[in-house]
């Protein structure tokens, strides 16, 4: 297949293409680099022996977009990950993040629609549950509002996919990550978090590499076993590789009535103090943290029932924690030899 992916010179993109290159498909990268670095085909180049085309744009803008997919004849798909994701951010620039992330959206949907191109795998977020009543979670499992500008534009998109996919013909798979993590076991790719991250590995990541001073935990008061929040964390690779089964899925299903929804977690959580736990086993090191007040608009803990993914899509995630910490750590020690 011939796929589009848009944003993927970013974190969980780049994983994608190599798994899609490894698994013989040809990609064309869409990214305007606000989150991410063109050095980074090189390095799928260097995974898969490949350097997939990459061009640079804006997805807001309309007319780009009609002059890409005008120009790129013989789409199988897309898979669309460009999007804002910064949760606090998007609180201090709710239009900047409704305008990126729904635009864009809209613009490809178009397209999409215009050039008959009709396979759409879409990036959803488990924000979508919010806390939900009873785990683990399954994808009936009631929408809640979202904390967020950022989770509204998921919760929205998933909305605008499922109202437009019936008029314009578009088959799609809207994939619900929990908490992705870790890095290619290369060490060649990984998350590049621009200046202090949000995220719980990249922070430990970094304090462990002297970039930081401490990893703050945020709340030891929940009620969980060890007080601290549960998340259901997902290797990356996992998670890409979910990526371009559900594209197979799609070129050969021949109807659909609504798009697919999919989990895509472990289906089991860990807390706070078992990643450090398990950063900690894997570097040999001792992490300096603190517990500090819980962060605001956290949840307390969740976790996927994944049972559809693997019977639908034939997909399960096989990575331990240990694996992911490691993969994350040697990723950081990568980033610093540079
Ligand atoms: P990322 O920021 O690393 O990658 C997104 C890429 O999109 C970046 O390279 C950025 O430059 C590009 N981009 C953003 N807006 C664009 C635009 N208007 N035009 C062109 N390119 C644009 O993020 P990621 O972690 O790889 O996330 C990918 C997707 O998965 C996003 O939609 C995100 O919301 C979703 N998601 C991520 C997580 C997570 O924890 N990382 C969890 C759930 C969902
Ligand atoms: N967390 C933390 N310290 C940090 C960052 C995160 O204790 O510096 C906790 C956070 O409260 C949550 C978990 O780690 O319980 C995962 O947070 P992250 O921001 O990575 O993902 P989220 O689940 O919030 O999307």
């Amino acid at each position: 297949m011939k796929i589009l992916v848009s944003g993927g010179t970013g974190y969980i993109g780049s994983h994608t293409v190599v798994e899609l290159q490894q698994k013989g498909h040809e990609v064309v990268i869409v990214d305007n680099l606000c989150n991410s670095s063109a050095g980074v085909i090189r390095q799928i180049g260097k995974i898969t022996g490949t350097e997939p085309l990459l061009e640079v744009f804006d997805l807001t803008d309309r007319h780009r977009v009609e002059d890409f997919f005008g120009r790129h004849a013989g789409l199988d798909g897309v898979i669309h990950f460009a999007a804002f994701k910064a949760v606090g951010e998007s609180v201090q620039k709710p239009l900047d993040y409704y305008r990126n992330n729904l635009v864009s959206l809209m613009n490809i949907l178009e397209a999409m629609h215009q050039q008959r191109v009709l396979h759409l795998v879409f990036s959803s977020s488990c924000t979508v549950y919010g806390q939900p009543e009873s785990l683990p979670v399954t994808e009936e499992a009631p929408l809640q509002k979202a904390l967020s500008p950022y989770g509204n534009t998921k919760r929205i998109s998933e909305e605008m996919i499922a109202d437009y996919a019936p008029l314009s013909g578009i088959k799609a798979v809207l994939l619900r990550y929990f908490n992705p993590i870790g890095a290619h076991p290369s060490a060649l790719i990984g998350e590049l978090p621009l200046g202090e991250p949000n995220n719980l590995l990249p922070y430990i990541t970094q304090t462990a590499i002297g970039k930081r001073a401490a990893l703050s935990v945020f709340g030891a008061d929940y009620n969980t076993p060890d007080g601290t929040a549960i998340r259901d964390y997902i290797h990356v690779c996992d998670l890409a590789n979910a990526h371009v089964l559900a594209m197979e899925r799609l070129s050969k299903l021949q109807q659909q009535q609504k798009p697919e929804v999919f989990n895509l977690g472990t289906g089991h959580g860990n807390s706070v103090l078992e990643v450090i736990q398990s950063f900690e086993r894997v570097s040999g090191l001792k992490l300096n943290y603190r517990i500090t007040d819980r962060r605001p608009g956290d949840i307390e803990q969740v976790w996927a029932d994944v049972s559809l993914a693997e019977s639908v899509l034939g997909w399960k995630a096989v990575s331990s924690l240990d694996e992911m910490t490691r993969s994350a750590w040697n990723w950081e020690k990568y980033l610093a030899s540079q």
